[in-house]
């Protein structure tokens, strides 16, 4: 995604954030407002450990609790997506507008690959037709082991 498309793509999510919580009347805190702007920051897929380390570094009085609520928030209102790699733990990423992709995740190091595919999102709109569906959404997750980590367990 290019910077032009991203930073659309914010001011959109912002907008969506502003709504949700004018209508949930939900308070905008600065600590809310820290929260929300380190993960439109960050890319990638952050726990919230991971975002509350990011967090910290800036004001280090903001709580676990509240990195974690606002989070919850985000997911809600479909601003981040939430995906779940097999380890159990909850990784956050941005909701991007118009834009789709899948996972690769290494089970040896945790790391996580994006990918996006035409054949494969084409092939899977044609098997849900052919089984009479019409796909609303889909997750599309790859488990395996990392080019590194082949490596280091040949040698
Ligand atoms: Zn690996
Ligand atoms: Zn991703």
């Amino acid at each position: 995604m290019d910077t032009a498309t991203e930073k659309h793509s914010l001011t959109t999510l912002r907008d969506r954030l502003a709504d949700y919580m004018d209508k949930k009347g939900l308070r905008s805190t600065a600590q809310r407002r820290l929260v929300t702007e380190l993960f439109f920051k960050s890319d990638g897929h952050l726990s919230i450990e991971d975002l509350w380390a990011k967090v910290r570094r800036r004001d280090p009085k903001v709580g676990y609790a509240t990195v974690y609520r606002t989070l919850k928030m985000l997911a809600e209102s479909g601003i981040a997506y939430e995906r779940k790699f097999g380890d159990g733990v909850s990784r956050y990423e941005v909701a991007h507008e118009d834009e789709h992709h899948d996972h690769l995740i290494c089970t040896e190091c945790g790391r996580i690959v994006e990918f996006e595919d035409e054949e494969i999102e084409k092939l899977q709109e044609a098997l849900a037709k052919k089984a009479g569906f019409r796909l609303t959404r889909h997750v599309h997750e790859l488990y395996g082991h990392c080019r590194d980590c082949q490596a280091k367990a040949s040698a």
